[in-house]
Protein backbone atom coordinates (compact mmCIF):
# COMPACT_ATOMS: atom_id res chain seq x y z
CA UNK A 1 0.00 0.00 0.00
CA UNK A 2 0.83 3.60 -0.22
CA UNK A 3 0.96 3.65 3.24
CA UNK A 4 3.84 1.27 4.05
CA UNK A 5 6.04 3.00 1.10
CA UNK A 6 5.60 5.78 2.93
CA UNK A 7 6.80 5.06 6.25
CA UNK A 8 9.56 3.12 4.73
CA UNK A 9 10.94 6.03 2.75
CA UNK A 10 10.75 8.51 5.52
CA UNK A 11 10.05 11.77 4.40
CA UNK A 12 10.60 10.98 0.64
CA UNK A 13 8.55 12.72 -1.85
CA UNK A 14 5.97 10.75 -3.50
CA UNK A 15 5.25 11.17 -6.83
CA UNK A 16 1.97 10.37 -8.77
CA UNK A 17 1.26 10.77 -12.45
CA UNK A 18 -2.06 10.95 -13.84
CA UNK A 19 -3.46 11.40 -17.43
CA UNK A 20 -6.41 12.97 -18.93
CA UNK A 21 -8.42 11.60 -21.39
CA UNK A 22 -7.91 12.93 -25.02
CA UNK A 23 -10.65 15.86 -25.32
CA UNK A 24 -13.37 15.47 -28.36
CA UNK A 25 -11.75 18.46 -29.90
CA UNK A 26 -7.63 16.59 -29.90
CA UNK A 27 -9.58 13.63 -31.31
CA UNK A 28 -11.38 15.51 -34.20
CA UNK A 29 -8.14 17.14 -35.21
CA UNK A 30 -6.64 14.01 -35.78
CA UNK A 31 -4.67 13.28 -32.14
CA UNK A 32 -3.46 9.80 -31.12
CA UNK A 33 -2.75 8.57 -27.66
CA UNK A 34 0.70 8.36 -26.62
CA UNK A 35 0.73 7.33 -23.75
CA UNK A 36 0.46 4.14 -21.90
CA UNK A 37 -0.07 2.85 -18.49
CA UNK A 38 0.79 -0.38 -16.99
CA UNK A 39 0.13 -2.27 -14.04
CA UNK A 40 -0.47 1.29 -12.59
CA UNK A 41 3.05 2.14 -11.94
CA UNK A 42 4.86 2.47 -14.78
CA UNK A 43 4.23 4.71 -17.75
CA UNK A 44 5.32 4.20 -21.29
CA UNK A 45 5.41 7.31 -24.13
CA UNK A 46 4.69 5.86 -27.46
CA UNK A 47 5.07 7.11 -30.96
CA UNK A 48 2.47 4.67 -32.19
CA UNK A 49 -1.13 3.64 -31.53
CA UNK A 50 -0.11 0.56 -31.31
CA UNK A 51 3.37 0.07 -30.25
CA UNK A 52 3.15 -2.29 -27.53
CA UNK A 53 6.72 -3.58 -27.68
CA UNK A 54 7.35 -2.09 -24.07
CA UNK A 55 10.64 -4.53 -23.60
CA UNK A 56 11.94 -2.16 -26.33
CA UNK A 57 10.47 1.25 -25.32
CA UNK A 58 12.23 0.01 -21.58
CA UNK A 59 15.40 0.66 -23.19
CA UNK A 60 14.74 3.57 -25.01
CA UNK A 61 15.77 7.13 -22.67
CA UNK A 62 13.10 9.17 -22.00
CA UNK A 63 10.31 6.47 -22.76
CA UNK A 64 9.49 4.32 -19.87
CA UNK A 65 9.09 6.24 -15.97
CA UNK A 66 7.69 4.64 -13.01
CA UNK A 67 5.76 6.35 -9.59
CA UNK A 68 4.51 5.62 -6.42
CA UNK A 69 1.10 5.17 -8.94
CA UNK A 70 0.14 6.58 -12.16
CA UNK A 71 -3.42 7.22 -13.23
CA UNK A 72 -4.78 6.11 -16.32
CA UNK A 73 -7.92 8.37 -18.02
CA UNK A 74 -10.16 6.20 -16.38
CA UNK A 75 -9.21 6.83 -12.63
CA UNK A 76 -11.85 8.67 -10.38
CA UNK A 77 -11.04 11.98 -9.01
CA UNK A 78 -11.73 10.08 -5.33
CA UNK A 79 -9.57 7.38 -6.57
CA UNK A 80 -6.68 9.99 -7.35
CA UNK A 81 -7.62 11.63 -3.58
CA UNK A 82 -7.50 8.45 -1.71
CA UNK A 83 -4.02 7.65 -3.35
CA UNK A 84 -2.35 10.83 -2.76
CA UNK A 85 -3.93 12.99 -0.23
CA UNK A 86 -5.98 11.06 2.64
CA UNK A 87 -2.86 10.16 4.54
CA UNK A 88 -1.86 14.07 4.35
CA UNK A 89 -5.31 14.92 6.18
CA UNK A 90 -5.06 12.36 8.41
CA UNK A 91 -1.53 13.46 9.61
CA UNK A 92 -3.13 17.48 9.93
CA UNK A 93 -5.51 16.01 12.53
CA UNK A 94 -2.92 15.06 14.09
CA UNK A 95 -0.81 18.07 14.06
CA UNK A 96 1.61 17.70 11.14
CA UNK A 97 1.80 19.90 7.54
CA UNK A 98 2.00 19.00 4.40
CA UNK A 99 1.62 19.99 0.87
CA UNK A 100 0.32 18.25 -2.43
CA UNK A 101 1.21 19.87 -5.70
CA UNK A 102 -0.40 19.36 -9.39
CA UNK A 103 2.51 20.40 -11.99
CA UNK A 104 2.54 20.22 -15.45
CA UNK A 105 1.75 22.23 -19.08
CA UNK A 106 -1.30 24.42 -19.71
CA UNK A 107 -4.22 21.93 -20.29
CA UNK A 108 -2.75 19.16 -18.67
CA UNK A 109 -5.76 18.77 -15.91
CA UNK A 110 -4.27 20.14 -13.14
CA UNK A 111 -7.22 22.57 -12.11
CA UNK A 112 -9.33 19.34 -12.91
CA UNK A 113 -7.24 17.55 -10.60
CA UNK A 114 -7.60 20.11 -7.69
CA UNK A 115 -10.48 21.72 -8.31
CA UNK A 116 -12.75 19.35 -10.38
CA UNK A 117 -16.70 20.42 -11.20
CA UNK A 118 -19.64 20.25 -9.45
CA UNK A 119 -20.41 16.99 -10.80
CA UNK A 120 -16.90 15.84 -10.22
CA UNK A 121 -15.06 17.41 -7.12
CA UNK A 122 -11.24 17.47 -7.37
CA UNK A 123 -8.52 17.07 -4.34
CA UNK A 124 -9.60 20.32 -2.89
CA UNK A 125 -13.26 19.37 -2.18
CA UNK A 126 -12.57 15.83 -1.28
CA UNK A 127 -10.25 16.70 1.29
CA UNK A 128 -12.59 19.05 2.95
CA UNK A 129 -15.22 17.11 2.96
CA UNK A 130 -13.11 14.11 4.45
CA UNK A 131 -11.72 16.64 6.76
CA UNK A 132 -14.74 16.95 8.28
CA UNK A 133 -16.01 13.80 7.92
CA UNK A 134 -12.74 12.20 9.97
CA UNK A 135 -13.20 15.31 12.33
CA UNK A 136 -17.00 14.62 12.90
CA UNK A 137 -16.01 10.91 13.72
CA UNK A 138 -13.27 12.06 16.06
CA UNK A 139 -15.24 14.26 18.75
CA UNK A 140 -18.48 15.92 18.69
CA UNK A 141 -17.43 18.79 21.48
CA UNK A 142 -16.49 21.14 18.60
CA UNK A 143 -12.83 20.86 19.30
CA UNK A 144 -11.65 21.74 16.12
CA UNK A 145 -11.55 24.59 13.64
CA UNK A 146 -11.42 24.50 10.05
CA UNK A 147 -10.07 27.81 8.59
CA UNK A 148 -9.46 27.80 4.80
CA UNK A 149 -7.05 30.64 2.87
CA UNK A 150 -6.98 30.79 -1.22
CA UNK A 151 -4.15 32.71 -2.20
CA UNK A 152 -2.68 33.48 -5.76
CA UNK A 153 1.17 34.27 -6.90
CA UNK A 154 1.36 35.94 -9.91
CA UNK A 155 4.59 37.67 -11.39
CA UNK A 156 5.92 37.19 -7.71
CA UNK A 157 3.02 39.54 -6.13
CA UNK A 158 0.90 37.49 -4.14
CA UNK A 159 -2.88 37.95 -3.91
CA UNK A 160 -5.85 37.47 -1.50
CA UNK A 161 -8.40 34.82 -3.90
CA UNK A 162 -10.99 35.09 -0.97
CA UNK A 163 -10.57 39.06 -0.85
CA UNK A 164 -9.90 39.59 -4.66
CA UNK A 165 -7.94 42.66 -5.29
CA UNK A 166 -6.03 42.66 -1.84
CA UNK A 167 -2.17 42.29 -2.50
CA UNK A 168 -0.57 40.70 0.63
CA UNK A 169 2.98 41.19 1.85
CA UNK A 170 4.90 38.35 3.08
CA UNK A 171 5.89 38.82 7.00
CA UNK A 172 8.24 36.74 9.02
CA UNK A 173 7.29 36.32 12.41
CA UNK A 174 7.43 33.91 15.31
CA UNK A 175 5.16 31.22 14.05
CA UNK A 176 7.31 32.18 10.09
CA UNK A 177 6.44 33.57 7.15
CA UNK A 178 3.18 34.91 6.85
CA UNK A 179 0.90 36.37 4.32
CA UNK A 180 -0.02 39.57 6.35
CA UNK A 181 -4.06 40.64 6.35
CA UNK A 182 -5.12 37.16 4.15
CA UNK A 183 -8.63 36.00 4.77
CA UNK A 184 -8.94 33.34 7.09
CA UNK A 185 -12.47 31.50 6.07
CA UNK A 186 -13.78 29.58 8.85
CA UNK A 187 -15.66 26.58 7.58
CA UNK A 188 -18.36 24.45 9.16
CA UNK A 189 -19.40 22.16 6.40
CA UNK A 190 -18.24 20.77 2.86
CA UNK A 191 -21.21 22.51 1.14
CA UNK A 192 -20.33 26.31 1.01
CA UNK A 193 -16.51 25.24 -0.07
CA UNK A 194 -17.01 24.33 -3.64
CA UNK A 195 -18.56 27.21 -4.55
CA UNK A 196 -15.53 29.51 -2.35
CA UNK A 197 -13.06 27.62 -4.08
CA UNK A 198 -14.69 28.54 -7.79
CA UNK A 199 -15.02 31.90 -7.25
CA UNK A 200 -11.72 32.15 -5.67
CA UNK A 201 -10.19 30.61 -9.29
CA UNK A 202 -12.18 32.86 -11.27
CA UNK A 203 -10.60 35.72 -9.41
CA UNK A 204 -7.01 34.67 -10.48
CA UNK A 205 -5.30 36.39 -12.38
CA UNK A 206 -5.86 36.32 -16.58
CA UNK A 207 -3.33 37.09 -19.26
CA UNK A 208 -3.82 39.96 -20.90
CA UNK A 209 -3.38 38.61 -24.00
CA UNK A 210 -6.04 34.86 -22.81
CA UNK A 211 -9.03 37.24 -21.81
CA UNK A 212 -11.32 34.43 -20.75
CA UNK A 213 -8.08 32.34 -19.61
CA UNK A 214 -7.07 31.86 -16.37
CA UNK A 215 -3.54 32.51 -16.72
CA UNK A 216 -0.93 29.74 -16.67
CA UNK A 217 1.52 31.47 -14.71
CA UNK A 218 -0.38 31.63 -11.76
CA UNK A 219 0.03 29.37 -8.71
CA UNK A 220 -3.19 28.83 -6.68
CA UNK A 221 -2.44 27.64 -3.07
CA UNK A 222 -5.20 26.88 -1.22
CA UNK A 223 -4.15 26.64 2.94
CA UNK A 224 -6.42 24.20 5.46
CA UNK A 225 -5.65 25.22 8.71
CA UNK A 226 -6.45 23.14 11.43
CA UNK A 227 -6.73 24.16 14.96
CA UNK A 228 -7.74 21.90 18.24
CA UNK A 229 -7.13 21.54 21.75
CA UNK A 230 -5.64 18.23 23.07
CA UNK A 231 -4.84 17.70 27.09
CA UNK A 232 -1.13 16.47 28.33
CA UNK A 233 -0.46 14.05 31.12
CA UNK A 234 -0.71 16.67 33.30
CA UNK A 235 -3.65 17.75 32.23
CA UNK A 236 -2.98 21.42 31.18
CA UNK A 237 -4.67 22.16 27.46
CA UNK A 238 -2.72 22.49 24.80
CA UNK A 239 -3.33 24.15 21.62
CA UNK A 240 -2.31 22.41 18.53
CA UNK A 241 -1.98 23.03 14.72
CA UNK A 242 -1.85 21.19 11.54
CA UNK A 243 -1.57 22.72 8.02
CA UNK A 244 -2.24 21.55 4.43
CA UNK A 245 -1.72 23.25 1.65
CA UNK A 246 -2.95 22.58 -1.67
CA UNK A 247 -1.41 23.84 -4.56
CA UNK A 248 -2.62 24.47 -8.37
CA UNK A 249 0.97 25.00 -10.35
CA UNK A 250 1.14 27.71 -13.00
CA UNK A 251 2.09 25.66 -16.44
CA UNK A 252 5.32 23.99 -16.88
CA UNK A 253 6.00 24.37 -20.24
CA UNK A 254 7.81 28.05 -20.06
CA UNK A 255 10.19 26.37 -17.12
CA UNK A 256 11.97 23.46 -18.77
CA UNK A 257 15.28 23.74 -17.64
CA UNK A 258 15.72 21.67 -14.70
CA UNK A 259 19.48 22.17 -14.20
CA UNK A 260 20.28 24.77 -11.99
CA UNK A 261 23.15 26.64 -14.82
CA UNK A 262 20.07 27.03 -17.26
CA UNK A 263 17.84 27.77 -14.07
CA UNK A 264 19.97 30.96 -13.77
CA UNK A 265 20.67 31.94 -17.03
CA UNK A 266 16.69 31.81 -17.71
CA UNK A 267 15.76 33.84 -14.81
CA UNK A 268 16.91 37.04 -16.49
CA UNK A 269 14.30 36.06 -19.10
CA UNK A 270 11.23 36.76 -16.57
CA UNK A 271 10.48 32.77 -16.99
CA UNK A 272 7.82 31.79 -13.35
CA UNK A 273 10.99 32.41 -10.56
CA UNK A 274 8.47 30.44 -7.93
CA UNK A 275 8.15 27.52 -10.46
CA UNK A 276 12.08 27.34 -10.68
CA UNK A 277 12.59 28.01 -7.30
CA UNK A 278 10.19 24.93 -6.49
CA UNK A 279 12.41 22.79 -8.78
CA UNK A 280 15.41 24.19 -6.75
CA UNK A 281 14.42 23.72 -3.22
CA UNK A 282 12.26 20.17 -4.26
CA UNK A 283 15.99 18.92 -5.76
CA UNK A 284 17.84 19.74 -2.97
CA UNK A 285 15.27 18.08 -0.70
CA UNK A 286 15.18 14.97 -2.61
CA UNK A 287 19.45 14.87 -2.57
CA UNK A 288 19.27 15.44 1.00
CA UNK A 289 21.19 18.75 1.26
CA UNK A 290 21.43 21.02 4.25
CA UNK A 291 20.30 24.12 2.78
CA UNK A 292 16.95 24.60 0.84
CA UNK A 293 16.90 27.86 -1.24
CA UNK A 294 13.16 28.77 0.08
CA UNK A 295 13.89 32.58 0.12
CA UNK A 296 14.51 32.17 -3.62
CA UNK A 297 10.53 32.86 -4.25
CA UNK A 298 7.42 33.98 -3.00
CA UNK A 299 6.30 30.60 -3.91
CA UNK A 300 8.38 29.13 -1.74
CA UNK A 301 8.57 31.22 1.20
CA UNK A 302 4.54 31.04 1.71
CA UNK A 303 5.75 26.87 1.52
CA UNK A 304 8.33 26.83 3.62
CA UNK A 305 6.60 25.01 6.61
CA UNK A 306 4.96 22.48 4.70
CA UNK A 307 7.65 21.21 2.46
CA UNK A 308 10.33 19.25 4.10
CA UNK A 309 11.66 18.48 7.28
CA UNK A 310 8.74 16.32 8.98
CA UNK A 311 6.35 17.22 6.70
CA UNK A 312 4.54 15.09 3.46
CA UNK A 313 4.98 16.31 0.10
CA UNK A 314 2.95 15.04 -3.04
CA UNK A 315 3.56 15.85 -6.12
CA UNK A 316 0.88 14.47 -8.80
CA UNK A 317 2.05 14.93 -12.73
CA UNK A 318 -0.35 15.64 -15.03
CA UNK A 319 -0.11 15.05 -18.47
CA UNK A 320 -2.03 14.75 -22.04
CA UNK A 321 -2.45 11.78 -23.99
CA UNK A 322 -1.94 13.59 -26.70
CA UNK A 323 1.22 12.90 -29.52
CA UNK A 324 1.22 16.32 -29.79
CA UNK A 325 2.35 16.84 -26.06
CA UNK A 326 4.72 14.27 -26.56
CA UNK A 327 7.31 16.88 -26.00
CA UNK A 328 5.66 18.37 -23.11
CA UNK A 329 4.94 15.14 -21.25
CA UNK A 330 8.49 14.08 -21.65
CA UNK A 331 9.45 16.95 -19.81
CA UNK A 332 6.62 16.96 -17.15
CA UNK A 333 8.07 12.97 -16.45
CA UNK A 334 11.38 13.49 -16.52
CA UNK A 335 10.50 16.53 -13.78
CA UNK A 336 8.34 14.41 -11.33
CA UNK A 337 11.46 11.64 -12.09
CA UNK A 338 13.93 13.69 -10.26
CA UNK A 339 11.22 14.34 -7.52
CA UNK A 340 11.44 11.21 -6.59
P1 LIG B 1 -4.72 22.88 -16.52
O1 LIG B 1 -5.30 23.40 -15.25
O2 LIG B 1 -3.56 21.97 -16.31
O3 LIG B 1 -4.38 23.96 -17.50
P2 LIG B 1 -7.36 21.80 -16.88
O4 LIG B 1 -7.53 21.14 -15.56
O5 LIG B 1 -8.05 23.09 -17.05
O6 LIG B 1 -5.81 21.96 -17.24
O7 LIG B 1 -7.81 20.74 -17.98
C1 LIG B 1 -7.97 21.05 -19.35
C2 LIG B 1 -9.30 20.48 -19.84
O8 LIG B 1 -9.32 19.05 -19.72
C3 LIG B 1 -10.49 20.98 -19.04
O9 LIG B 1 -11.57 21.17 -19.91
C4 LIG B 1 -10.77 19.85 -18.07
O10 LIG B 1 -12.12 19.83 -17.65
C5 LIG B 1 -10.39 18.62 -18.87
N1 LIG B 1 -9.87 17.54 -18.02
C6 LIG B 1 -8.67 17.54 -17.41
N2 LIG B 1 -8.47 16.41 -16.73
C7 LIG B 1 -9.58 15.67 -16.89
C8 LIG B 1 -9.99 14.37 -16.42
N3 LIG B 1 -9.21 13.61 -15.64
N4 LIG B 1 -11.20 13.92 -16.79
C9 LIG B 1 -12.00 14.67 -17.58
N5 LIG B 1 -11.68 15.88 -18.05
C10 LIG B 1 -10.49 16.39 -17.72
MG1 LIG C 1 -5.51 25.41 -14.68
Amino acid sequence: SFGSSREKNGRRILVFVRVRPLAKKETEAGARCCVRIVDRRDVYLTEFAAEKDYLRLKRLRGRHFTFDASFPDSASQQEVYSATTSELVEAVLQGRNGSVFCYGATGAGKTYTMLGTVESPGVMVLAIKDLFSKIRIRSCDGNHAVHLSYLEVYNETVRDLLSPGRHLVLREDKQGIVAAGLTKYRAYSTDEVMALLQQGNRNRTTEPTRANETSSRSHAILQVLVEYRVRDAAMNIINKMGKLSLIDLAGSERALATDQRSIRSLEGANINRSLLALSSCINALVEGKKHIPYRNSKLTQLLKDSLGGSCNTVMIANISPSNLSFGENQNTLHWADRAK
